[in-house]
């Protein structure tokens, strides 16, 4: 008998994520200089780290023999001031994806389930196969999540339901009244999850925090990874009624969160300067996405994030070719979406060379 037989039958069955392909392989396999590249494919700060966080990280490094504060007691302290919520209220992860495992730890087994939309950020699927649980998918028009849908999927065996906002790959929103409609049916055996990881590029945020300060079952999600630049630091959080927090901290690794990381993510929590021009930077990118690609006649999903899904045909073809020329994109079979490809706004000179060779991949 092979030594799968023993193993647990839906991790046999995963599919494991595929993440946007590093630069520094696609150097390697085309005999490119890493300077060369360009990625645009995981939706990173294309204007780098915070460099506050980057003067912490520097300095933090010298104490690097000590174990970190499990507790992340500075950084969860500066976080609960900045909502004014109780630290208690705060759980920190490796990563705003470690959150949603914690989540998944302490309320998914064989027997009960998780909603998310058709076109969800794809972790949340993976995350439920994981766990041998149920998992639900509700159809999204036209790229929204569907709230009244999604509340009336819910059934006995649900437990948490995902509404990644805006949502990944599609870059789309809904709105403080959807939500507020949603959260007033929501019955109290199930815990709403904000995922809100490009929080920080929207104009007009809906608040959902208001419902952790209320002590509902919701767990806000935030990440250091997208508008701070701190991706591979490996550093997020989230937000939720103590009941629900004291529940996460008791099913986290006792250092999560490392040393390095906290000291970046406190700092960068500070640098609204960079968040600003982050934000700023991304404004005039997408714009220049959206306009080229009316231009050109080619369908995308107009987006709030800082990224741009576009349908290409045929994604895996223009993937490929866009990797050859250098510039990674994202195919996104993954999301049964393969026609289309999400581009990340980078820098204007990134984004003019993407467009320029996407334009090529229809010409020749
Ligand atoms: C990028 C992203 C995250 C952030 O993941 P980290 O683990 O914090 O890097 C979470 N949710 C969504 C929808 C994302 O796109």
């Amino acid at each position: 008998m092979s030594i799968q037989g023993s193993a647990n039958q839906f991790v046999c069955d995963l599919i494991a994520y595929e993440p946007g392909k590093p630069i520094e392989e696609t150097a390697r396999e085309l005999g490119l200089q890493p300077e060369d590249i360009v990625k645009l494919a995981s939706n990173e700060n294309p204007l780098g780290p915070s460099p506050l966080a980057k003067e912490a990280m520097r300095a933090a490094i010298d104490e690097g023999q000590y174990y970190p504060d499990g507790g992340g007691w500075k950084l969860r302290k500066a976080i609960a001031e900045r909502y004014g919520l109780g630290m208690e209220s705060v759980v920190l992860g490796n990563g705003s994806n470690e959150i949603i495992e914690l989540l998944c730890h302490s309320f998914l087994n064989p027997r009960v389930g998780l909603i998310a939309a058709e076109h969800a950020f794809v972790v949340y699927k993976l995350m439920a196969a994981l766990f041998g649980a149920n998992y639900v998918e509700v159809p999204d028009p036209g790229f929204v999540h569907d709230l009244d849908a999604m509340a009336e999927a819910i059934t006995e065996e649900t437990r948490l339901i995902f509404i990644a906002n805006p949502n990944n790959p599609t870059g789309t929103l809904v709105g403080e009244e959807a939500i507020d409609r949603f959260m007033d049916r929501l019955p109290d055996h199930v815990v709403a999850v904000f995922d809100e990881a490009y929080h920080e590029f929207l104009a007009d945020p809906p608040d959902t925090v208001k419902y952790v300060k209320e002590g509902r079952n919701v767990c806000v999600m935030r990440t250091f990874s997208k508008a701070q630049g701190l991706a591979a630091l490996r550093i997020g959080y989230g937000l939720a009624s103590e009941s629900v927090a004291g529940l996460l901290q008791r099913a986290r690794q006792p250092f999560n969160a490392n040393a390095i990381a906290q000291a970046g993510a406190l700092a960068a929590l500070h640098d609204h300067e960079h968040v600003a021009k982050t934000v700023a930077n991304n404004e005039v990118g997408l714009q220049f996405y959206h306009e080229e690609f009316a231009k050109r006649g080619l369908r995308f999903v107009p987006s709030v994030a800082n990224f741009v899904l576009v349908e290409v045909g045929d994604g895996d073809a223009v993937f490929q070719k866009m990797l050859k020329e250098g510039v990674i994109v994202r195919a996104m079979r993954g999301y049964k979406l393969p026609e289309w490809i999400r581009i990340s706004v980078g820098t204007p000179e990134q984004n003019r060379r993407c467009l320029e060779i996407l334009d090529r991949c229809f010409t020749d």
